[in-house]
């Protein structure tokens, strides 16, 4: 979608700073990080939120997983991580485009605010 501003990430009309990609997935760092590490982990696929995602795309959903969990391995983060999607105004979604927060680096509390 030209006007959503994560697609325009994935297509680098907009810079980020990419620390993974691959043929479904983008990771860029945050522009405004909570945590030491705080990247954002999307579907290169137009997804609005977690509450669009179709049976179709299960197999990407667990594949967003996945890159999630090796980029933790691999980015020494064996003391916890936190992978947290805000669907909705509501909660919190303010780009309407799929992504998962990848939050680590510091103690996480519970319940988030
Ligand atoms: P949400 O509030 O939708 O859960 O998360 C959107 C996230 O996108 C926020 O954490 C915000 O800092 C980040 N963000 C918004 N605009 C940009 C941008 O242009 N570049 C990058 N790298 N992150 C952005
Ligand atoms: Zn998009």
């Amino acid at each position: 979608m030209s006007d959503c501003l994560f697609c325009r990430i994935v297509s680098r009309q907009i810079p980020s700073q990419i620390v993974f990609e691959d043929d479904l997935a983008l990771v860029f760092q945050d522009l405004n990080p909570q945590a030491p590490t705080h990247v954002l982990i999307i579907p290169k696929k137009h997804i609005p939120s977690l509450a669009d995602a179709a049976e179709e795309d299960a197999a990407l959903l667990g594949h967003l997983q996945r890159v999630a969990g090796r980029f933790a391995r691999e980015h020494s983060l064996e003391k916890g991580f936190r992978v947290v999607t805000n669907s909705g105004r509501g909660a919190g979604q303010s780009v309407d485009h799929l992504h998962y927060h990848l939050l680590g680096g510091r103690a996480m509390t519970w319940p988030p605010g």
